[in-house]
């Protein structure tokens, strides 16, 4: 049984106690997640290390999910492995953002405030997931509509100017 996850956490305090977070969240908390989702069940692996690099609070480890996304070729069902690894920096002003390496995403967190765990995770996987999602070699080609022949309204017309 995996341990829960708190929903809402202080980053910051975290990072001063090392505090080492490792569970599973279900899918089917991930409300901004649903749209792009073909089926919501399933977990979030979490598994995230609070620790400083220097002053700075930091988040660093892996959020990991086997999703079901919807091919925008077929519409059938695409299968998509999440493996997204996470770093990053607690900061309390754009500023602060700014200054941090490529490497380091920023978490904006005014001091002394929770931030929701499910939030961090769901923009995680968020980036994991492609714009548009597709089979790799989705060979489907939307089907011909079969138009029934119908004459131009005005054909009749034109015979009949003809004769
Ligand atoms: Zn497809």
């Amino acid at each position: 049984m995996p341990d829960r996850l708190p929903d809402f956490l202080d980053p910051v305090a975290f990072a001063e106690k090392n505090r080492h977070v490792r569970g599973e969240f279900a899918l089917s908390q991930m409300d901004r997640l649903a749209d792009a989702l073909m089926v919501r069940q399933g977990f979030v692996t979490v598994d995230l290390q609070f620790g400083k690099d220097g002053r700075m609070s930091c988040i660093r480890g892996c959020v990991e999910a086997s999703l079901v996304l919807q091919c925008q070729c077929c519409l059938e069902p695409l299968p998509w492995v999440v493996r997204s690894d996470v770093n990053l920096g607690v900061v309390a002003t754009v500023d602060e953002a700014l200054l941090l390496p490529d490497s380091i995403d920023p978490l904006l967190v005014r001091a002394g405030t929770e931030v929701s765990l499910i939030d961090i995770v769901q923009d995680e996987l968020m980036l994991g997931i492609p714009v548009i999602p597709q089979h790799q070699d989705c060979n489907f080609s939307t089907p011909a509509i079969a138009v029934p022949e119908r004459p131009h309204p005005f054909a009749g017309l034109a015979q009949l100017k003809i004769k």
